[in-house]
C-alpha cells in the first residue's frame, strides 16, 4: 500500500516535470515571436496618431507594452501606457487594477480608490480582482472622497444651437455643463441651416445597394420589363432619379416591399463634421476669440461622420465642436433617456474644448462609449481624475 502511494507520488511530481517543461518550451518559442517594447510604442503611437476609433483596435497592445514594463519593473511608463489604454477601454477591470495598484505606490490615493471603487461597484464577489481590490481599498485611509467642483469665474462658453434642435436639450445641457465645469454658458441661435460640403448621401449608397440586389434577383428580361412599365432606359438607371423611380416601382408590387421603400425613404443623409466646424467658424469667429471665451460648441439634430468614422457624437478641437444627437433617438428612447445622452455628449465635448483629456473613469460622463448600452450605464457627470485634470487645465488658464 505505502510503496504504491510512494509510486503514484513519483508520477505525479514527473509528469509535473515533463508538463511544466513542456510549457516552458512554447512559452519560449512565443517570445521570439511577440513585439518588442520598440515595436509596440511604434504601432501605439501611430495608432493614436490616427483618432480613438482606430487606436481602439490596437488596445490589446496597449496592455501587451504594459506587461513589458511591469516585467522590468518599469511602473512610470507601465502607469502611462495603461491610463492611455483605459481611455479606450475603461470597462477593463484587470489594467484598472493595475492602475489602483500603481497610484497607491505613488500615493495618489483618491485616484486608486476610486478605480477600486468602481470594480467593486462592477465584479462579482468571487471574482479574483474583486477579491485583490477589496483587500487594496482596506489599506488605503481615506474615506469617499468629496466630489468638489471648481470653476472658472468670469469665463464662459457659447452653445449653439442650430435649426430643428430641441430647444429644451439645449438648455439641459447649458445647464449642465455650467454646473460641471463651473463657467457660464450663453446660448446663441444658428438662423442658417447645416452646410452641405462633403454631405454623404446615404440614400444614393442604399438606392445603389438595392440595385444591385435587384439585379442579382432578377433575369435580364424581367428588368426590361419593369423599366419599361415605369418609363425608364438603362441609362437612367445611371442617374439618382432614375435609380430612385425603378426601385419605386419594383419594391411597391408587394407589402413587403412597400415596408422595405419607406425605410430606404426615411435615410437621411449625414453631415461633415468638419464642414460644419468651417461653417461655425465663419459665423461665430467672434464668440470663438473674445476675451475670456472658451469656444463655441454646435449641437445638431442630423447625423454627422468624418473621414473613415462611420458616424461621430461629436468632433471636437481646441475652442471648436459639433455634436449631433441624432444617435441619440435613433431607438425611441425615454425622454429621460434621451436628455442624459446629450447632457453626457456636452460634458465630453465641452471637456475637449477646455483642453483636458480624456479620462479612465468607465463611469465618467466623458468616458468613451462603445455603445449607446454604456453610454446609458454612464453617470452624467464629471469623475475625480476630470475634475482633477480641469484644475490644473484652469490655473494654466488663468495664467
Ligand atoms: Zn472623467
Amino acid at each position: 500500500m505505502k510503496k504504491n502511494k510512494l509510486f503514484f507520488c513519483i508520477l505525479i511530481i514527473i509528469s509535473f516535470f515533463i508538463i511544466s517543461c513542456l510549457k516552458q518550451s512554447q512559452e519560449n518559442e512565443l517570445v521570439t515571436d511577440e513585439p518588442s517594447i520598440d515595436e509596440l510604442e511604434i504601432i501605439i503611437r501611430e495608432a493614436e496618431r490616427q483618432g480613438n476609433v482606430s487606436a481602439r483596435t490596437y488596445v490589446n497592445q496597449f496592455w501587451q507594452l504594459a506587461d513589458l514594463y511591469l516585467q522590468i519593473e518599469d511602473y512610470v511608463n507601465a502607469y502611462d501606457i495603461i491610463i492611455r489604454g483605459l481611455r479606450l477601454d475603461s470597462w477593463n477591470y484587470k489594467y484598472q487594477q493595475i492602475a489602483s495598484n500603481i497610484e497607491i505606490m505613488n500615493q495618489e490615493y483618491e485616484l486608486a480608490y476610486n478605480r477600486l471603487t468602481f470594480i467593486l461597484n462592477n465584479l462579482n464577489e468571487w471574482d479574483s480582482i474583486y477579491i485583490e481590490s477589496l483587500a487594496q481599498i482596506e489599506n488605503i485611509q481615506i474615506k469617499s472622497p468629496e466630489r468638489i467642483l471648481v470653476s472658472l469665474p468670469g469665463y464662459y462658453m457659447y452653445l449653439a444651437a442650430y435649426p430643428n434642435v430641441n430647444s429644451d436639450v439645449v438648455e439641459l445641457a447649458a445647464a449642465r455643463i455650467s454646473e460641471e465645469y463651473g463657467i457660464e454658458v450663453r446660448i446663441i441661435s444658428a438662423d442658417f441651416q447645416e452646410s452641405e460640403i462633403n454631405i454623404r448621401d446615404k440614400q444614393l449608397d442604399s438606392y445603389n445597394k438595392a440595385l444591385h440586389d435587384v439585379f442579382l434577383r432578377y433575369s435580364g428580361e424581367v428588368i426590361d420589363s419593369f423599366l419599361s412599365q415605369s418609363g425608364l432606359t438603362q441609362e437612367d438607371l445611371n442617374t439618382r432619379e432614375g435609380k430612385r423611380s425603378f426601385l419605386f416601382e419594383i419594391y411597391n408590387q408587394t407589402e413587403q416591399g412597400r415596408y422595405q421603400w419607406d425605410a430606404i425613404e426615411l435615410i437621411r443623409n449625414q453631415y461633415s463634421a468638419y464642414a460644419l466646424q468651417a461653417q461655425l467658424t465663419e459665423n461665430f469667429f467672434y464668440y470663438i476669440h473674445a476675451p475670456f471665451s472658451l469656444g463655441v460648441l454646435g449641437i445638431t439634430s442630423n447625423d454627422i461622420y468624418e473621414n473613415d468614422y462611420n458616424f461621430l457624437f461629436g468632433w471636437t478641437r481646441f475652442r471648436l465642436g459639433i455634436m449631433s444627437y441624432d444617435r441619440f433617438i435613433s431607438d425611441n428612447p425615454t425622454k429621460e433617456q434621451f436628455e442624459k445622452r446629450t447632457v453626457m455628449q456636452a460634458l465630453s465635448s465641452a471637456g475637449f474644448m477646455i483642453g483636458i483629456p480624456r479620462c479612465t473613469s468607465p463611469d465618467c460622463a466623458r468616458a468613451y462609449p462603445n455603445s449607446l448600452q454604456e453610454q446609458d450605464r454612464k453617470d452624467d457627470k464629471l469623475c475625480y481624475e476630470c475634475i482633477e485634470n480641469l484644475e490644473k487645465r484652469y490655473l494654466i488658464i488663468q495664467q
